[in-house]
């Protein structure tokens, strides 16, 4: 009979080989019928819905100039960040029940080096402040008003994030005031971005004003290393966009860079993570969405949603093209 101590470490053993993919290695003929949509090619940019196509454009500018992944998905990110028409990142997002606008963002580069802000007020760019937390700290995430304070000594500028058009919206909710996720709204949610560069070096951004209408203090995924980004250099990376709380859940993006480390493909990987949240018992699943978009170190890339409506921008061998992603829930 097994003492107790042993058990223990037997199940640890065969949850961490759950996890980091031994028992994985024997599946491997999964991961090879299901093909990703990516032709292998580099230097490579992908990113989450429609306003991917601008973002984009400015970082494939940044890495055929010679830049690193991580200085391309910085300013791709920023892009749709300073676009006031945009409801759901940055200047103009959609604000929580208290009419005020807060932003997660995160950033990871090709060493493994990571930094992110949280419930972030005033600041057009979360996402240079997330990447001034990686380089100029020893920390990886700040929070709330000392992620404002770090920006504002670094130079960033308080400004009003909720516009006219913002607040209008808001002002239309209040009168119902029903609290539910509104994931989806308008087609364009969370931006996540990933790269590889002329070097071959993968990055990752993530940036959100998140849910709209969200509880006050609530954050998502996005600025949460291994649930809204992930990304390893040897191996590939991962970003998510919808409602946050499956995918913090099921630590979405890792698990499909650990999939992808195991011979997964990005398209299959990503996959599996949809299917677990779609298996994971939640209730009113079908009012959610959650999708993924993957790139391995060969730049094939994958990308799979609960239910249809989720697109991405992928822009490799000179083209820049929108693409609907295959989704779980038929
Ligand atoms: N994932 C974001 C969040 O939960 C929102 C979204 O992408 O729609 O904050």
């Amino acid at each position: 009979m097994l003492n107790r101590r042993k058990f223990i470490s037997r199940s640890a053993i065969t949850s961490l080989s759950v996890l980091f993919g031994t028992q994985l290695l024997k599946n491997k003929s999964y991961a090879s019928t299901t093909p990703g949509n990516g032709e292998g090619t580099k230097p490579l940019v992908i990113s989450t819905w429609r306003h991917g196509i601008p973002a984009n454009e400015e970082a494939m500018r940044v890495i055929m100039e010679g830049g690193r992944a991580v200085e391309a998905v910085e300013a791709g990110v920023r892009v749709p960040e300073g676009d006031p028409d945009n409801m759901s990142v940055g200047l103009g997002g959609l604000p929580d029940r208290d009419g005020k606008v807060t932003l997660d963002a995160s950033i990871m580069d090709e060493t493994g080096n990571c930094g992110s802000v949280c419930f972030l007020e005033h600041i057009v760019h979360p996402i240079s402040v997330a990447r001034l937390v990686m380089d100029n700290t020893p920390h990886i995430m700040l929070a709330g008003e000392g992620a404002l304070q770090f920006a504002l000594e670094n130079g960033f500028k308080k400004e009003n994030l909720l516009t006219p058009k913002a607040k209008k919206a808001w002002e239309e909710w209040k009168k119902k005031a029903k609290y539910e996720p509104v994931p989806n709204i308008e087609n364009h949610d969370t931006i996540g971005m990933l790269a590889i560069d002329q070097k071959g070096n993968l990055s990752g951004a993530c940036t959100t004003s998140g849910l709209a209408y969200k509880i006050r203090g609530r954050v998502g995924d996005s600025p949460i290393i291994g649930a809204g980004l992930y990304v390893d250099n040897n191996v590939g990376g991962a970003t998510a966009t919808g409602t946050g709380e499956l995918v913090i859940r099921t630590v979405g993006s890792f698990l499909i860079v650990e999939l992808m480390r195991n011979g997964y493909t990005p398209q299959a990987a990503c996959e599996e993570a949809v299917r677990r949240i779609a298996n994971a018992n939640i209730p009113d699943i079908h009012k959610h969405q959650v999708g993924y978009i993957a790139v391995n170190k060969a730049g094939e890339t994958g990308a799979y949603c609960l239910k249809p409506g989720f697109n991405y921008a992928l822009f490799v061998n000179g083209k820049n093209e929108l693409v609907d992603s295959d989704n779980y829930f038929k």
